[in-house]
Formats: structure tokens, C-alpha cells, sequence
């Protein structure tokens, strides 16, 4: 989901993708209001200026949405005692820039002449503004400024009758990445876009038989609620979920997969499963990739907190150089990203580390990180290291150069802004200071990954954002209106 949909000029390069989000869902659990709020905590990485949920007894829909974390929303038994039911729904949403009011907050909810609808989105959809423009045209009024509200906008003049025939129907018109978790008073429902770019997973909570339903994006979330895994919402799929049981609709032409890579570089939680793969076991198989293709001559592995250590683990098992906590992290501090401006961000990132002293006095350092955005941490965390007295700073990082902006749905500046669309390794490592830099190739990553790579077919991937090969089309990109339009008939 993005918003500020309303502050894009007509034909304008919108830059206002800046969301991650995290869905959950439970069906038939006791209690599911707090059973919710723990599986939106486990998922708290994905998103954490807002979270909320829309809870149904039954009879009745209850919400409550706020801006903050998961435990500022949901933290209060109070809170959770006007969510009464056995049925859920929860998001949580991270945006760094664009407007972050309430009425943005999800999961988004209208009625129907069908009844209540509740939509929690985790994507982005590529062309909102030009369906949201067509829809005002005809007579729509948004409430909010996030894209994800054409959803709800096109089920309300859907002229089929069912809700899900509706939610198909608003399916077809969208683009973009979308992996929603939905309720009306008749099923919870779990839905990908057909590329399965963002991910959605399928548990059983309870005993086999009375037991409920658990849709949520990352398997952290169904560990914390005791649920088991039963499978991955498929690319293009839409489960329904009731009393009955779980049924399966296709609506889509079957496609390739193209699962967003960053998932396993950086932004789901180590300890989740994604497609059956753990992302702990990548990260250190790339860490070893990384290893294989840039080994240099030094006396330690330092990862860079939280998200360099399993590739540091495995370059360092690789290598046979000694890993050790050369940097500490300050549990109490968000990501590096929360705070918007150039100045915080600084801040930030020595609020966020600090040197262990002691292990990098004089000593040759391998630094390893997941990835190269604008510059700022690696810039900050060597710096710091130097001034450590470490001799010598190897910078390593586990994914190739970020070169392309995400529309799908991953936190990504501007094009302009990303330090590697403008300057080669060499100027990159004499800007952040380092005696030697190395990013991991893309074929590496695809080796770590054991999936289809570029050389084949097809790669099993999205890696926009390391080559700039977008699989779904950016017509909200599009410079003017013509092209928008030409782009829309290519698709279609
Ligand atoms: P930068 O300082 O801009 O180069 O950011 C790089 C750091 O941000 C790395 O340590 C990454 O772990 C982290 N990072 C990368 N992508 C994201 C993202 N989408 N959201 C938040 N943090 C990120």
C-alpha cells in the first residue's frame, strides 16, 4: 500500500512508494483479537508506524486502528475487549515518507449492501492514480490517501453480486503487487497477485477438525500463536476461507512466479520459512557466495547489527576468518529508516551502534551488511570502526549494488538517491571510506538461492531493484498520459 495518491500531478513520476507492510488473519480461534495482536508483533519488522484491526463476532465489525507499534495499539487488555470474536484481521504499515494519518491506518474498512468488507494490503498497486483519477471521474469518494482504497472503491460499483465475484472483478482492474488478507461476514479470504511477489502463507491454528485458520506473510507470525504451516497462498490465488473449510479460486492466467528477492536479503525476519526455504539459511549461503567471490586477506568477520550477521556467519565459515561482535547494536532503537530527513538519519545511526572497542583495536576488519541504499549507515558504521583503531575496513555486502527503486512494496528512495544508480564500486568505496568493497554478483545470489537465475529462461525472482528488470508494468510511471494509456493496452 502507498499513499499521498492525491498530491501526484496528473502524469507526474510519483515518488511516494515508501511502504512495507505486514498482514495477519485468524478464523475461528478464541480469543482472535489477542491472538492477532501477537502475530502482528511477530511481524512488527515489516511495519511499524501503524497497525490496526477489524475483529467480527459474528453479528457486528469492530476496529481499531492507531498510529505506533503493534504493543502502543494492541498492548491495552481494554483495547482488546472491544475486539470480541473468534474472527481478525490485522496490518501493520511503515511509511517514511507521505502522510501517515489515521485514515490511512488498515486494515480499511467499508459497508456494503453485501454486508462489511475489511482489506489489510501488503504491495503496492502501479497504477492507483490512474484508476483512483478514473473513479473520482466517476463519482467515487475516497476517504483516505492510500492506493490500496481502489480496492474497496471498485467492489462498491462491481456490478457482480457475490462478494468474491466483486473482489475478482476489482482484482482484474489492479496492477501491481498485492497480497491481501480480507473479511466479509461470510469468509476470511488470502490473496496474492499472480506473480506472488510479496509473500502470504496458509496455517491451521488448534485441533484438526474444530480447529481455526491462520493467513499471515511471514511463518514468525504462526510460530509465536502456536499455528502450524500448511502452505503458501499461491501466485494469483484466492483462498476463502469458513466453516467449511478452506476452498481455492484461480481467477488468473497461470504466470511464472516472481518472488521479491529483498525478502531474503533483508526484510523478512531470519526465522521465518519463505517457500519452503528458511531466509536465516539463504542469508548465510550468500554470505558464503559472497566469500567464494571476494576474499580478502583479514583478521575478522564483523557483521553489521542486525541485518549482516547470518552473512557474516556464513562468509566467516567460508572463509575460516573468526567472526566476532565488533559492533553492538542498541536494542531500543527503530530501523535507521523511520526517521525521514538526512539529518535524523545521521543520528540515528550512531544512536543505533556502537564499537566494541576492544576486538577491532588494531585489527584488519571484513564488515558485512545486506545491503548499499544511500550510503549513510555504511558511511557512519566505518567511520566508527576507524575510529576504533581497527588498521584495515573491508566492506562486503550480501546483495549486488541496489540500483532501482521498488514499486512493489519494499522501502526503497527515489532512483536518485540510491547510491549505486550513480557511481561505480570504486567511487562508492572511496566515498564510504574502505579499503576494499565488494558486492555479491547476481549470479551468487542466485547460486545461494538455488532457483532459476538470469542465464535461464526466466529468473525466479523479482530483482527490480538490482537490475532494473521490472516484471509488472509502471504505468502510474509513465511520463504522460499517452504513454500511460499505451502501457494499459499492452497489458490488457
Ligand atoms: P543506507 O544507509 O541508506 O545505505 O541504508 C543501508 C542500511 O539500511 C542497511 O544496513 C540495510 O540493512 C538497511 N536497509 C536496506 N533496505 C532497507 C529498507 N527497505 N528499509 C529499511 N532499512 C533498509
Amino acid at each position: 500500500m502507498a499513499d499521498d495518491l492525491q498530491a501526484a500531478p496528473e502524469g507526474a513520476d510519483n515518488d511516494s512508494f515508501h511502504e512495507e507492510c505486514g498482514v495477519f488473519g485468524v478464523w475461528n480461534v478464541p480469543d482472535a483479537a489477542a491472538v492477532t495482536a501477537l502475530g502482528l508483533h511477530a511481524l512488527q519488522h515489516r511495519g511499524q508506524e501503524s497497525a490496526g484491526m477489524v475483529a467480527y463476532d459474528g453479528e457486528k465489525f469492530h476496529s481499531h486502528r492507531g498510529l505506533g507499534s503493534v504493543g502502543d495499539n494492541f498492548g491495552d487488555q481494554k483495547v482488546i475487549d472491544r475486539l470480541p470474536g473468534r474472527i481478525a484481521i490485522g496490518h501493520n504499515r511503515y511509511a517514511t515518507t507521505g502522510e501517515t494519518a489515521l485514515r490511512n491506518v488498515q486494515p480499511l474498512y467499508a459497508d456494503f449492501e453485501f454486508g462489511g468488507f475489511a482489506v489489510a494490503h501488503n504491495g503496492n498497486l502501479t497504477n492507483a492514480n490512474l484508476l483512483r483519477r478514473t473513479l473520482v471521474r466517476r463519482g467515487c469518494l475516497f476517504q483516505s490517501t492510500t492506493d490500496s482504497e481502489v480496492f474497496i472503491q471498485l467492489i462498491a460499483i462491481s456490478l457482480y453480486s457475490t462478494v468474491v465475484d466483486r473482489l475478482i472483478d476489482a482484482l482484474k482492474q489492479v496492477i501491481g503487487a498485492w497480497s491481501l488478507v480480507a473479511l466479509s461476514n461470510e469468509a476470511m479470504m488470502g490473496i496474492r497477485d499472480p506473480l506472488g511477489v510479496r509473500p502470504l502463507i496458509l496455517g491451521r491454528i488448534g485441533s484438526e477438525g474444530t480447529g481455526g485458520w491462520v493467513l499471515a506473510s511471514e511463518t514468525c507470525a504462526l510460530d509465536i500463536v502456536g499455528a502450524d504451516f500448511v502452505r503458501d497462498v499461491e501466485p494469483g490465488e484466492i483462498v476463502v476461507i469458513n466453516d467449511k473449510g478452506v476452498e481455492s479460486i484461480r481467477p488468473f492466467a497461470r504466470k511464472a512466479e516472481r518472488f521479491c528477492v529483498f525478502e531474503y536479503i533483508y526484510f523478512a525476519r531470519p526465522s521465518s520459512l519463505m517457500e519452503g526455504t528458511s531466509v536465516y539459511e539463504a542469508r548465510k549461503r550468500i554470505g558464503r557466495e559472497l566469500a567464494i567471490e571476494s576474499s580478502v586477506d583479514a583478521d575478522l568477520v564483523v557483521p553489521v547489527p542486525d541485518s549482516g550477521v547470518p552473512a557474516a556467519i556464513g562468509y566467516s565459515s567460508q572463509s575460516g576468518i573468526p567472526f566476532e561482535l565488533g559492533i553492538i547494536r542498541n536494542q531500543y532503537i527503530g530501523r535507521t529508516f523511520i526517521e525521514p530527513t538526512e539529518h535524523i538519519r545521521l543520528l540515528g545511526v550512531k544512536l543505533k551502534h556502537s564499537a566494541n572497542r576492544p576486538i577491532l583495536k588494531d585489527k584488519r576488519v571484513i564488515l558485512v551488511d545486506d545491503s548499499i541504499v544511500r550510503g549513510t549507515t555504511s558511511k557512519k558504521i566505518v567511520e566508527m570502526v576507524r575510529l576504533a583503531g581497527a588498521r584495515e575496513v573491508h566492506l562486503r555486502i550480501s546483495s549486488p549494488p541496489t540500483t532501482h527503486s521498488c514499486f512493489y512494496g519494499i522501502d526503497t528512495p527515489e532512483r536518485s538517491q540510491l547510491l549505486a544508480s550513480s557511481h561505480s564500486v570504486d567511487q562508492m568505496a572511496d566515498l564510504i571510506g574502505v579499503d576494499s568493497l565488494a558486492f555479491v554478483s547476481i549470479d551468487g545470489l542466485y547460486r545461494a538461492l538455488g532457483k532459476p537465475g538470469r542465464d535461464d529462461a526466466q529468473p525466479f525472482y523479482c530483482d527490480a531493484c538490482l537490475t532494473g528488470d521490472y516484471p509488472i508494468p509502471l504505468p502510474d510511471q509513465a511520463d504522460n498520459a499517452d504513454r500511460q494509456m499505451s502501457l494499459l493496452a499492452e497489458i490488457r
